[in-house]
């Protein structure tokens, strides 16, 4: 018989981040990863000893190239997921948090993903790979709306 897995705890923290376009439209940033083959939302691993709005403006300026300000929290997610080939079965929690965008580029994204692109957030709503993190897009939407 093969061993049960190793449970492991992860928590990550990332953003959406936006701006308005002179014509009144909101667009939203995505990053690419695993090659292209997924559009996500920009997030990262919480360090020890930082909070997690504090991991979520700097995963998304590391990721995106964009710096923007903390409006409000928007939500979390959790999902489970493989490593080391099946033994070690982790349980993530990734907390969102709603960036206003003020300055950056996204030519200046890190290595650590494909491409970061702005995005009409109604597109990003189809583009986006995992049902979660669009789910955390309509209520970032909803929040941007009402505000
Ligand atoms: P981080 O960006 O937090 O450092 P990572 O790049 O190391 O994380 P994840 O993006 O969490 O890792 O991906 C680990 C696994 O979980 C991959 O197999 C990925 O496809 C899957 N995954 C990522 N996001 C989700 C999600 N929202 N729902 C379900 N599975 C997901």
């Amino acid at each position: 018989m093969s061993k049960p897995p190793i449970i492991q705890k992860q928590t990550s923290s990332g953003g959406v981040i936006y701006r308005e376009t002179e014509t009144g439209a909101i667009e939203v940033a995505l990053v690419s990863v695993r090659g292209g083959k997924a559009w996500c939302l920009p997030k990262g691993m919480v360090d020890r000893k930082e909070e997690p709005p504090a991991t979520a403006l700097r995963e998304v300026r590391e990721e995106t190239g964009l710096h923007g300000k903390i409006i409000d929290r928007i939500g979390q997610i959790s999902y489970w997921y493989f490593l080391k080939g099946g033994q070690i079965k982790v349980y993530k929690t990734v907390h969102f948090f709603l960036l206003k965008y003020i300055e950056g580029n996204t030519g200046d994204h890190d290595h650590e993903v494909d491409e970061a692109r702005w995005f009409p957030i109604d597109e990003a709503l189809k583009t986006m790979s995992y049902k979660s993190e669009r789910q955390i897009m309509q209520k970032a939407k909803d929040m941007i709306a009402a505000s």
